[in-house]
């Protein structure tokens, strides 16, 4: 099978048309004018401009004319047509027209927000630039993925997503296939003779762009990026945000069918009612009742909810927490637990090396003098196992212990970082996994071939049956020396330093090199235990402090020592007392029972020594108990975790491209305050959304109760309100302030209270009695009232005939103008009600929402037109008011907010903020101890 690359024939490139992606790899580099050592980075610049950059263009259609249809034929909508329909066919055009032109305005409006909302959603992939190692210029360089080309080297470790198809030269890894061919289980692929018969999905040296490397570590010739890579032929579609109905919209939707359903139910006794009770035409009845279905369906409540969802989206982006998919943000407000990692999340990921113990002192590794044999046998190996690299600016990349130890093994022995610097003396890897804990290589000095080892002491002493003596000579390690040691590193570690155990076995000429883990890392000599320290970061304590009074749990779940966690988690205030520290192995022998026991308790507990299959059983217990858990995670292993939490959280600089994957949520910075803080944004953005409701749903009892009094009246009160007013009050107040609402600020105490309960309806009883009942009620009457009080001062009496050409017609229509100006009046009032649940107006600033007031603006402004405009006041049955009419309904907006204001004063008193205990203070500085003196291993 061929993987092509475009003709050209221009000399720059050179590619040829097609290169044979399984023939012989000397042919293949040959065609690719390539060679092991990569490209040079002009070379590589020049080939982009005729290969074009490595991304995949989305084929599909255009998205926008169906978005369109659908705004008009959902079933909201559809129940507005049959009003209209229903309209026209008893001969009431200007009706028909006037719901027509809902519908319009709502399907125009709803399209604007979606597309604005998937934009959003959209911009965010470039928040996550993916990145790939090359070999340019002879160096390994961290380059945009979109700027691979054909020819470069490509070098893919575990974790990363591969980006373009490519033929591997050395090394062997695991793939994830499953992008591609849905398979599951991961691949073996290593460099090697190539069975050219086979379909190029299943050859053995070949890997492909949206695969993933799970294990491993090797390097390959790029032959295909792009469209013409196997995934860009298939799919041509990368990552899509998911666009599925959050639980939020589908719990709204339904409420809106409900409300919908509620004033088909009103509309149709409406008309009975009108006809006998009132005595009105038939043709009058069925007018009012369609207006009155019109101005309660919520047609404009889903698309404000998707905005502002949206908008949460963005703002959580430039706050650093970028998430896929909308319904994050609402299960972000109502996260209770969250499960952290200690190293980068809580802590800087800065590390540098305090002491190296060996048998012959402790050092400092960056002021100690001439180091002695020991030392430089311990710097050897530290520099050898270890996958740093100086880039060409001179600074180490790499995994941040990595650097660290090269750092000291430089500062030690500067012999030793030279011989790490060319890759040529290693002759294998086993690549460091968070299982194991360790990592190894077998290098190659002079014919001698010598494995060295590294990691986690726990993992490493018991596999050392040696150690350095002070003369440089090698002496058992007798178990009580094992035991002496292991003491040490715990005590070190209840200081809060990482501990790293090194340990080397050199090995008989001659013979072949180990090729499992477990045969290298035996019969190993201990050479040094090496303490690292990793200052916590210092937004930290602030946030974990935020999130203790939100009521958030935090669980540490780490795969660093439990003393080491326990000491930075006491340095950021996530535990106080003597935490439960459960290591790997003691919850992989723990039942689910206790588990949930454990879990359930109020005690603190952290998960030390863990490995990424623990995280997913944590997640599980969590979820099981009813927790909505946000878990965070960086290497590939973690990816089954991260899925099955309700957010998953990877890390965008130090995470894999896996993890980032399997996330619903990438911290751009790493950084746990950033979690508090989306926690908070979440919080923030459901709340508003409430508001909004709120204020929508506080519509329909001023829009019922004139057409009520009237119906009950028995025809004794005329109509209060005309259709065409109704549905311009319906039009003009409702979107733009919901807007509005839903930019609110956090209201005051929004991290004092306890979360969200998971399955709590976003609509509760107390909002709804307070929407109808309360403030729309008021509002209703305040109305009523203006709309008496002008027809009475005009000389009205009950049962007076006020139709056209009446004496009282015109006082008549000034009384439905003053309703209607009383209505958009209320409506005001309620718009500031609404921006707080509890907290008082001038806590949050009266006029803090711009938005807001744009939007109370174009209400005047469009009440203003209905009452003063002659060809406005024609159409819509309005007559222009007297300044003293202006006067008393001037006074409503107050009235309204007033009222509420008093009602949130009794309920901050009666109703107590949350049962979520006082924070404990916190340290305000947090610092690791730092003690240099550190005992000898086991002296
Ligand atoms: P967290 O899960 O909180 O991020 P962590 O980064 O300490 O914690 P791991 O990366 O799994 O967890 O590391 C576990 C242990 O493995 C460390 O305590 C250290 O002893 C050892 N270790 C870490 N990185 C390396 C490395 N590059 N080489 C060898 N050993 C390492």
């Amino acid at each position: 099978m061929l993987g092509s690359v475009s003709p050209d024939t221009d000399r720059a490139a050179e590619v040829p048309a097609r290169v044979e992606a399984t023939e012989p790899l000397d042919l293949l580099l040959r065609d690719l004018r390539s060679s092991r050592d990569g490209l040079s980075t002009r070379e590589a610049q020049r080939r982009l401009i005729h290969a074009g950059p490595n991304t995949l263009r989305r084929r599909g259609t255009r998205q926008w004319p169906r978005q369109l249809v659908r705004q008009f034929t959902h079933p909201l909508a559809l129940l507005l047509w049959a009003a209209a329909a229903l309209a026209f066919s008893v001969g009431i055009e200007a009706v028909a027209i006037a719901i027509l032109s809902v519908i319009a305005l709502n399907a125009v409006f709803a399209f604007v927000q979606e597309r604005h909302a998937e934009h959003a959603v959209e911009a965010l992939a470039a928040f996550i630039p993916l990145h790939a190692t090359v070999v340019r210029d002879g160096s390994r360089r961290s380059v945009d993925t979109a700027d691979l080309v054909p020819g470069d080297v490509l070098i893919v470790s575990e974790g990363d997503k591969i980006s373009a198809d490519a033929r591997l030269l050395d090394g062997t890894v695991d793939v994830d296939m499953s992008a591609l061919t849905g398979e599951s289980v991961p691949v073996h692929r290593s460099a090697g003779p190539v069975d050219s018969t086979v379909p190029l999905l299943q050859a053995t040296d070949v890997i492909f762009s949206g695969t993933a490397c799970t294990q491993g570590e090797a390097a390959a010739v790029v032959f295909a990026t792009g469209m013409r890579t196997e995934l860009g032929r298939i799919a041509a579609l990368s990552e899509r945000v998911r666009t599925e109905e959050s639980p939020l919209e589908h719990q709204v939707r339904r409420v809106a069918w409900l409300i919908a359903a509620i004033s088909v139910l009103l509309g149709a006794a409406f008309i009975p009612l009108a006809i006998f009770g009132a005595g009105l035409p038939f043709l009058d009845s069925v007018i009012f009742a369609v207006g009155l279905l019109v101005g309660n369906v919520p047609e404009g409540l889903l698309p404000v909810i998707t905005l502002a969802l949206a908008i949460g989206v963005r703002q959580l982006a430039a706050r650093g927490a970028v998430v896929k998919r909308l319904s994050a943000v609402e299960t972000l407000g109502s996260t209770d637990v969250i499960c952290t990692d200690k190293t980068g999340t809580l802590t800087e990921n800065r590390m540098r090396v305090i002491t190296v113990a060996t048998t012959s002192g402790d050092i400092d590794p960056f002021a100690s003098a001439e180091a002695a044999e020991p030392v430089r046998r311990a710097a050897r190996a530290m520099a050898l196992c270890n996958n740093a690299h100086p880039s060409p600016t001179g600074e180490l990349t790499g995994d941040a212990t990595d650097i660290a130890v090269l750092a000291a093994a430089a500062a030690l022995d500067p012999a030793a970082i030279g011989s790490a610097a060319s890759d040529g003396h290693r002759l294998r890897q086993f690549a460091f996994d968070s299982v194991r804990k360790r990592m190894s290589t077998l290098d190659d000095a002079h014919g001698v071939h010598t494995v060295h080892v590294k990691g986690a002491p726990e993992t490493v002493v018991p596999l050392c049956t040696a150690e350095v003596a002070r003369d440089g000579t090698s002496r058992p390690l007798t178990e009580r020396r094992r035991a002496d040691i292991l003491a040490t590193v715990d005590a070190r570690a209840r200081d809060g330093y990482r501990m790293l155990a090194v340990a080397d076995r050199p090995l008989p000429t001659g013979r072949p090199g180990p090729a499992t883990p477990a045969a290298a890392e035996a019969d190993l000599t201990l050479l040094a235990v090496v303490s690292i320290v990793d200052p916590p970061r210092r937004e930290v304590p602030g946030a974990v402090a935020r999130c203790r009074t939100a009521g958030i749990r935090i669980i540490v779940i780490t795969g660093d020592h439990g003393a080491t966690a326990a000491a930075v988690a006491r340095q950021v205030g996530i535990v106080h007392g003597t935490p439960a520290i459960v290591t790997g192995p003691e919850l992989d022998a723990m039942s689910e029972d206790r588990l949930d026991e454990l879990l359930a308790g109020a005690d603190e507990v952290i998960f030390a020594r863990s490995s990424p299959e623990a995280k997913l059983r944590i997640a599980d217990a969590l979820r099981e108990t009813g927790h909505v858990v946000a878990m965070t995670g960086d290497g590939a292993n973690d990816a089954p975790a991260l899925r099955r939490a309700d957010i998953g959280i990877a890390m965008g600089r130090s995470g894999t491209d896996v993890a980032r994957e399997a996330s619903t949520m990438v911290l751009t910075d790493d950084d746990f305050a950033t979690i508090a803080a989306a926690v908070e944004s979440g919080r923030r953005v459901y709340d508003n959304i409430r508001k909004f409701i709120f204020y929508i749903f506080a519509h329909a009892t001023p829009e019922v109760l004139p057409f009520l009094v009237f119906a009950l009246s028995g025809g004794a009160v005329p109509v209060p309100l005309t259709v065409p007013l109704l549905l311009t009050f319906d039009v003009g107040t409702e979107t733009l302030p919901a807007l509005a609402l839903g930019r609110e600020r956090a209201e005051p105490g929004i991290m004092h209270r306890p979360p969200r309960p998971r399955g709590e309806p976003v609509i509760r009883r107390r909002m709804l009695l307070r929407a109808w009942l309360f403030l729309g009620l008021l509002c209703a009457v305040l109305a009523l009232a203006g709309f008496f009080a002008v027809l009475l001062s005009a000389g009205w009496h009950p049962g007076d005939p006020t139709g056209p050409g009446t004496a009282l017609h015109h006082a008549y229509r000034q009384a439905v103008t003053m309703l209607f100006v009383g209505m958009v009046a209320g409506q005001i009032g309620t718009a500031f009600a609404a921006r707080t649940e509890r907290a008082s107006l001038r806590s949050i600033g009266v006029c803090s929402n711009p938005m807001l007031l744009w939007g109370i603006g174009f209400e005047l402004v469009l009440a203003a037109a209905v009452v003063y405009v002659p060809p406005l006041q024609d159409v819509l049955g309005a007559a222009a008011l007297a300044p003293w009419m202006i006067a008393f309904v001037v006074l409503f907006p107050f009235i309204v907010w007033g009222c509420d204001e008093v009602y949130r004063w009794v309920l901050r008193r009666r109703v107590p903020e949350s049962s979520v205990p006082e924070p404990v203070p916190v340290p305000e500085s947090s610092s690791v101890p730092e003690s240099s003196s550190v005992p000898e291993p086991g002296a």
